[in-house]
Formats: structure tokens, C-alpha cells, sequence
């Protein structure tokens, strides 16, 4: 419980006072800076609704005439609701911010190239490798080549996306959080050697232009 250095009321730690509309620059996480109940599965609109809802309650403007300390408060509470904003709203962060609650990391248990996508990170870079050496005459099929692989990627990319939002959901049921956590940490895994891949494919394919 926190106390509204305004009115004085006690109450759940939010970023708004919920009686007379003060902002609290209480430390809160994503999900409480946004008055949600801390689920994976989140719905997007309501996300949006809330988030336009508490940036126009917290607008700095509003606060002109209350003094330098309130409008500071307003600024935290702001920069607090943009960035639980931004988290929750993109699935891959989501998902990152979750392990984050648990004290897990993704770099924990992702030194190696996960299984499922080693086999394809390896052809592409290979790809790649032999684009760097191809001859002038050589360099067009192999950029066609590697923009064919491109959009494989993407995708074997949005697959997985999906894959995450249906694991998301399991969280919602009573199960074993060790397993679960292994699970999200896998996915987000492939994930993220997926978007370095496509990164690595998009630089290639820009530099083949340039040339
Ligand atoms: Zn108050």
C-alpha cells in the first residue's frame, strides 16, 4: 500500500491516485503500470484503450500549476507507462519481460544454436560466406538465392510467432512453471537466432544492391 502525497489516501500502489488523480511515481512493473492482471495472454485493444486512457490523465500539461514535484512525478509515471507499454505490446518482449519476473534470462541457456533452427542458420551462413566470394558474373544468382532464403525465413519467423502466442496461453492453466519456462525460453531462442539471421540476410542483400 502507498499513500497519495496529495490527498492522503492509502491505497494499491498505481500510477494514478485513485481518488483524486494525483500521478504516484511508484515503482511498478509492466503489468500493474498498466492496471492489468499479469497474464501472457493479453488483449491488445484493451492494451491500447489503457494505455491512450493513462497517457492523457498523466499529461504533463495537466500539472502546470501543481508544482515542480508533482509534475516530476507525472514525467516518471509517464516514462514508466510508455515503456510497460511498448514491453507488453510486442509478444517477443513480452515473452522476455516474463522470464525477467522470474529471474531467468534468455543468455542463460543460449550459448548454443538451438536445435530446430541449427541446420537453417548454418545453410544461410554459408549462403552468405559464398555471396561474399562469388565472382561479379556469379553475385545476381546467388543474391536471388539468398532473397528466396529470405523469405523462408520469415516464414519459419512467423511460425514461430504463433508457437509463442499458443504457449502464452498455457501459462493461464495450473502447470509445471520449470517446464514452461524451458519451453518459452526455447522458442524465444529460436526466435532470436531467426531475427539475427534475417538481419544478417537483409545487410547481404542491401550490400548486393549497393554494388
Ligand atoms: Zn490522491
Amino acid at each position: 500500500m502507498i499513500e497519495c502525497p496529495s490527498c492522503g489516501k492509502r491505497q494499491e500502489p498505481l500510477l494514478i491516485c485513485a481518488e483524486c488523480g494525483t500521478p504516484l511515481a511508484a515503482p511498478l512493473d509492466c503489468f500493474a503500470a498498466l492496471a492489468l492482471p499479469r497474464k501472457l495472454t493479453i488483449d491488445l485493444d484493451a492494451l491500447e484503450r489503457r494505455y491512450h486512457e493513462l497517457s492523457r490523465k498523466l499529461h504533463p500539461d495537466r500539472f502546470v500549476s501543481k508544482g515542480p514535484k508533482v509534475r516530476d512525478a507525472s514525467l516518471r509515471a509517464t516514462a514508466l507507462l510508455t515503456r510497460s507499454y511498448r514491453t507488453l505490446r510486442d509478444p517477443v518482449a513480452r515473452g522476455l519481460y516474463w522470464l525477467e519476473l522470474r529471474d531467468e534470462k534468455l543468455a542463460d541457456n543460449n550459448k548454443r544454436v538451438p536445435p530446430e533452427v541449427a541446420e537453417l542458420v548454418f545453410e544461410v551462413q554459408e549462403q552468405l560466406a559464398e555471396m561474399q566470394l562469388a565472382d561479379p558474373e556469379e553475385a545476381h544468382e546467388r543474391a536471388t538465392q539468398i532473397a528466396a532464403r529470405r523469405v523462408e525465413l520469415q516464414f519459419t519467423m512467423d511460425e514461430k510467432l504463433v508457437e509463442l502466442e499458443r504457449h502464452f496461453a498455457k501459462w493461464n492453466q495450473p502447470a509445471d512453471e520449470k517446464m514452461l519456462t524451458l519451453e518459452l525460453k526455447t522458442i524465444l531462442s529460436n526466435i532470436a537466432y531467426l531475427r539475427t539471421l534475417i538481419r544478417d540476410v537483409d545487410r547481404a542483400l542491401e550490400n548486393a544492391k549497393a554494388a
